[in-house]
């Protein structure tokens, strides 16, 4: 088969309750938005249940499908990075695999990117159906804190159900970041962008994968992958108290010539206790980001692959970040004409 126009990755764990009806709606969409020229790329993210062998016997009955098995979870981010990285499609559709972002929208996102000359189409949630009321907030409060630490606009409300083309996934793939945040990765990556707005609908089965810790593991890769705010925090608080212990220190001089000077266990503890949290807090801090940096330093590949189903011949091989940096120069814009300057 040679290149398809269009690729739609899915990244899953746990999903066997959704695998069926989620390859039913996404073949019907691609169908209508490419013919016969799509594949579909299922990343299985370790998961416990039977997703593995549900995607294999799909695979089995249809030649688009493509399969890969990492060899334990390795997360969202960097399962879906395994699927950009193989797949061969012009566009390129990421998208969750519990049908809570519509595949019905690709048409739309297509024509958007045709219409707009555009390199990302991404979609930007109106409403959040079943989400809990602790999700819509914390999610509202993290994008709104992000965009102002961050040192780049990182769309609001956008997960990364989006439609990238060929020479935006090149650039992506060019980030060789561990702590890997997509939609900000993609925010950086730049060329026109462009939203789309859609109705996030209910998970269809099963739980969130995204638990409490999950949910802080990204917030803080992304914080800390785009902006280095929080390192400043230490000498902007330093500042704050240099002014307050002037004045402190006027008064502790003025109790020392007065003879007033052994009462005070309560301010004296307050000024323990505050300033060993704040301490605290700032070291804690400035370990984030040592920690990450740690382990960038060790430069481990992002992901391993046990198994491959489908059809796959001709590709570069997983892992082909750094080919990818070459291949950007030589990438076509979505208008197609290949003669748009890279911006
Ligand atoms: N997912 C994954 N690995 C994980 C956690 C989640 O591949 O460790 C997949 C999951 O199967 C789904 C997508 O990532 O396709 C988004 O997860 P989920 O729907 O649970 O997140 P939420 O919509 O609740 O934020
Ligand atoms: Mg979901």
């Amino acid at each position: 088969m040679s290149d398809p126009f269009l690729s739609i990755v899915v990244p899953c764990y746990d999903e066997e309750a959704s695998l069926a009806r989620l390859h039913a709606r996404l073949t019907a969409a691609a169908r209508m938005a490419a013919g016969d020229s799509y594949e579909i790329v299922v990343v299985n993210d370790g998961s416990r249940d039977a997703s593995w062998e549900i995607i294999l016997g799909l695979a089995e009955n249809d030649a688009r499908l493509v399969g890969i098995n990492l060899s334990r979870n390795h997360g969202h981010q960097l399962a879906l990075t395994a699927g950009l990285d193989l797949c061969a499609g012009e566009r390129i559709l990421i998208i969750d695999a519990d049908l809570q972002d519509p595949p019905e929208l690709l048409p739309e996102m297509l024509a958007t990117m045709e219409r707009e000359q555009a390199d990302v189409v991404f979609a930007v949630r109106r409403a959040r159906a079943g989400e809990t009321a602790f999700k819509r907030t914390s999610a509202t409060l993290f994008y709104r804190l992000l965009s102002r630490l961050a040192d780049i606009a990182i769309p609001r409300d956008t997960g990364d159900f989006r439609l990238l083309s060929r020479r935006a996934l090149d650039a992506f793939l060019s980030l060789p970041e561990q702590a890997r945040f997509i939609r900000g990765m993609v925010a950086w990556v730049g060329f026109r962008q462009v939203p789309i707005p859609y109705d996030r609908a209910e998970r269809q089965h099963g739980q969130t994968k995204y638990p409490f810790s999950k949910m802080m593991r990204l917030a803080i890769d992304a914080v800390t992958g785009f902006s280095t705010a929080p390192l400043r925090l230490a000498s902007h608080i330093g500042l704050w108290l240099v002014a307050v212990s002037l004045l402190l220190l006027i008064y502790i001089a003025y109790g020392y010539f007065s003879g007033a000077v052994i009462q005070g266990w309560t301010s004296l503890m307050l000024v323990v206790v505050v300033l060993g949290a704040v301490q605290m807090f700032v070291l804690g801090m400035i370990g984030e980001y040592l920690g990450r940096l740690f382990i960038e330093v060790k430069k481990r590949p992002l992901y391993i692959v046990s198994e491959i189903a489908g059809q796959i011949e001709g590709r570069p091989s997983l892992g082909h970040v750094a080919q990818a940096r070459d291949k950007i120069a030589t990438s076509e814009s979505p208008g197609g004409n290949g003669t748009r300057p890279i911006a």
